[in-house]
């Protein structure tokens, strides 16, 4: 996607603080953290939304999830840490391709 930003990070086309990489998979810093530590892991196919996933997508958010549990401990989060998927306009998400947040070591403000 020529105008998505994740693809462009992706592509090292903008600079990220990156803090995992491997063949599917991506994560890296948010620009504007809303905790002391607060991450996104992103596929590096292009996938607009959670919306747009199916059964051939399940092995890899699958990957997605397991690797939040694993980075959140490596960046200090070792007493837990929040993960949130942001779907379409209704559900906030901003930047259209498909990404897990993860934040957390401050006190969270709870849930409503
Ligand atoms: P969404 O609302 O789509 O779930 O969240 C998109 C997130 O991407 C936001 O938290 C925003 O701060 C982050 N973001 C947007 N542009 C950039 C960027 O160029 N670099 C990084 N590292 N994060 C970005
Ligand atoms: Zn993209």
């Amino acid at each position: 996607m020529l105008d998505c930003i994740f693809c462009k990070i992706i592509k090292n086309q903008i600079p990220s603080s990156k803090i995992y990489e491997d063949e599917e998979l991506l994560a890296f810093h948010d620009i504007h953290p809303i905790a002391r530590v607060h991450f996104m892991i992103i596929p590096k196919v292009h996938l607009d939304s959670l919306d747009r996933c199916t059964v051939v997508h399940q092995s890899l958010l699958g990957k997605m999830l397991l690797l939040a549990s694993k980075l959140a401990k490596e960046q200090g989060l070792e007493n837990g840490f929040r993960t949130m998927i942001n779907t379409g306009h209704g559900g906030g998400q901003e930047v259209f391709h498909l990404h897990v947040h993860v934040f957390g070591g401050d006190a969270l403000i709870p849930r409503t």
